[in-house]
């Protein structure tokens, strides 16, 4: 899954980390992969990732094993994170000149063996090889839309390097998921983009959007989500309910794939 917006600030990082947690409370494994060199992922999920940490960038830049950079998250069973230091800010300029440098996370991951259930990759907020290289790993993409001024502006962009990645480098890529976030349910402002989000997307939105809440943006520099951070918040609350329905249509989805195998 990967997680994707080339606006910064939207909640692709809190989406990230709070559906990670949310699936793993659900009982699934799940691995968080950082692609952003601002390693925001990392630090909400109270992970080190100070220079010397081995991250992503030892795995993308240096064929380092994902195995030998995962950690995992402290106080959520079953929850992983592959983080990312400060050096993923050079990453972009040097995978340009190495080998299949488009497919390098995607390998590094087929040679994981740790079972997982689920795994999100938190990208930067831009569209260059660090998120080609999730759209080639990933199958799905989760896009989380804030409800604000402009929320659709620049999405055609994502959409069409969702479009051309699936042309050339990975056929199952897929925009599965929208999530609305920072929803403010008493503006007319939120319900008007939630609606225009429905119009135009349809069946990807989720029917469960995540309000605008201080416990989310508090949760950060305690360095946990706010599934532990406060369990019974609202936000909390909603990111569970969205991961629950995320899970679910994934569950009935890859039950329609098996049937249409099964019947040929
Ligand atoms: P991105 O990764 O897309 O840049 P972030 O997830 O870092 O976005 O979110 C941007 C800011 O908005 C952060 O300060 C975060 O804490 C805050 N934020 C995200 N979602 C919510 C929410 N539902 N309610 C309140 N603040 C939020
Ligand atoms: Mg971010």
């Amino acid at each position: 899954m990967v997680v994707a917006n080339q606006k910064g600030g939207v909640g692709k990082t809190t989406t990230t980390v709070n559906m990670a947690a949310s699936l793993a409370l659900h009982g699934a494994r799940v691995l968080v992969i950082d692609l952003d060199p601002q390693g925001n992922a990392s630090t909400a999920l109270g992970i080190d990732h100070h220079a010397e940490v081995p991250s992503i960038y030892d795995v993308l830049v240096e064929s380092k094993p994902l195995s030998e950079v995962v950690q995992p998250v402290p106080d959520v069973e079953g929850l992983f994170c592959a983080p990312a230091t400060i050096d993923l800010a050079g990453a972009e300029i040097e995978l340009v000149s190495l080998v299949a440098r488009e497919s390098r996370l995607q390998r590094a991951i087929q040679a994981y063996e740790q079972p997982l259930d689920y795994i999100l990759i938190d990208c930067p907020p831009s569209l260059g090889l660090l998120t080609v290289n999730a759209m080639v790993a990933g199958n799905e993409v989760l896009i989380p839309i804030q409800c604000e001024y402009y929320a659709l502006e620049g999405l055609g962009q994502l959409l069409r390097n969702v479009d051309l990645v699936r042309g050339h480098l990975n056929p199952a890529l897929h925009v599965s998921t929208i999530l609305l976030t920072m929803y403010d349910g008493r503006t007319r402002l939120a319900s008007q983009v939630a609606d225009e989000v429905r119009n135009h997307f349809g069946n990807e939105v989720l029917r469960t959007s995540i309000p605008r809440s201080v416990r989310i943006s508090e949760a950060p520099s305690y360095g946990q989500t706010v599934l532990t951070y406060d369990p019974g918040s609202s936000g909390a609350l909603s990111y569970l309910e969205a991961a629950r329905e995320m899970a679910l249509r994934g569950a009935v989805v890859g039950a329609q794939n098996e049937q249409s195998m099964a019947e040929g």
